[in-house]
């Protein structure tokens, strides 16, 4: 439901921060390769989802290089979405061996994973770029020199929610209102925990499957929702009004009564599993080269620090525990610094 999340306040600048079904979306897709150069069987990332719940069918786009392609999907090439790429020698052009030095999306550096057919990376499309064309460069060799290839592609508008009607967050909208010490001290510990988790840079822990986060779907908010806090000071009873300020959700609200389950979206270590602050009881899972998902205001904790979890495992139950004002569960996902629209890996076909 709508929960207070107070962007605005100045320390959560540093927050930025069963019934199954098995369905196999990116096989689909695959389908309808033009070449036939890859066999669908072998891209079919295992997807668990509620019932009557289908993300975005996978789109490809296909590069070709000097000596190498590179596959680009994703459910959308829109704003907010996670993309997945994977770079492989053409084997109509060479039979070397391939060797991906760098790869950048806008002039990002992205991790690279090398596989035994080639090389894969998740990347984020922020919700902060510009619609229009998007530049791609990878950086590789086949047995000799650097060659350098630049692939462009067209990001959509993600028709982001903008809510002009201003929130009273009560206390969160009063420009008076102060945290006791503790609270403070609490908030701290968390903000240095995070600043410590979200740095880690860790090994590639993905596996060819994702799983949705709850048995049921239904969004209450959606990603990158923006709408108008208010902020005032009480002056005799009366709210002498303030420029309100704009509050961004850097994930989405998903439905759910208190006990019911919550699931790790894909593979990963467990890098949280404690009450914070804002965020409640609070679970994140670290799915290796800075990728990470963040479930928030659960009831209970099912997993321990150091965890290794596969997608599907039950982490938690729903429940309204920190910033939040009723049953609900945040997701967010943070891929290398950015977020990204939790929904949008269940698109990605991930292979091994
Ligand atoms: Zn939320």
């Amino acid at each position: 439901m709508r929960h207070p999340y107070p962007v605005f306040y100045k320390i959560t600048a540093l927050l930025s921060f069963l019934i199954f079904l098995v369905l196999t979306p990116g096989a689909q897709s695959r389908g309808r390769t033009e070449q036939g150069r890859m066999p669908p069987e072998k891209h079919a990332a295992k997807v668990r989802l509620p019932r009557g719940y289908r993300p975005f069918p996978t789109r490809v786009k296909y590069f070709r290089g000097n000596g190498i392609n590179v596959d680009l999907f994703a459910g959308e090439f829109a704003q907010g979405a996670a993309a997945y790429a994977e770079i492989y020698i053409d084997p109509s052009a060479e039979n070397g061996s391939l060797q991906v030095h760098r790869l950048e999306l806008e002039k990002k550096s992205v991790p690279v994973t090398k596989m035994e057919w080639g090389y894969r990376a998740v990347m984020a499309i922020s919700p902060e770029t510009a619609p229009g064309i998007k530049k791609l460069k990878v950086e590789y060799s086949i047995g000799g020199a650097v060659r350098k290839e630049e692939f462009s592609f067209q990001v959509q508008s993600g028709d982001f929610l903008f809510s002009r009607r201003a929130l009273d967050l009560g206390n969160y909208s009063d420009v008076d209102y102060r945290l006791k010490p503790e609270e403070l001290r609490f908030i701290e510990a968390c903000t240095g925990k995070k600043k410590k988790v979200f740095g880690t840079k860790s090994p590639d822990r993905l596996r060819a499957s994702f799983s949705h986060p709850r048995d049921a779907h239904h969004i209450t908010s959606p990603f990158w929702a923006k709408r108008l806090i208010m902020r005032y000071r009480k002056n005799n009873g009366k709210k002498v009004r303030f420029p309100d300020k704009i509050n961004v959700h850097k994930g989405i609200d998903l439905r759910g009564r208190a006990g019911d389950p919550v699931y790790a979206m894909a593979g990963g270590t467990v890098a949280i599993a404690e009450p914070m602050y804002y965020e409640g009881n609070f679970v994140v899972i670290d799915h290796g080269h800075r990728m990470f998902s963040l479930y928030m205001h659960l009831g209970k904790i099912a997993v321990k620090e150091g965890a290794s979890v596969r997608a599907g495992d039950r982490i938690g139950s729903v429940g309204s525990t920190g910033l939040s004002t009723a049953p609900h569960l945040h997701v967010s996902l943070m891929i290398q610094d950015v977020y990204v629209d939790p929904m949008s890996i269940l698109s990605l076909p991930l292979r091994d």
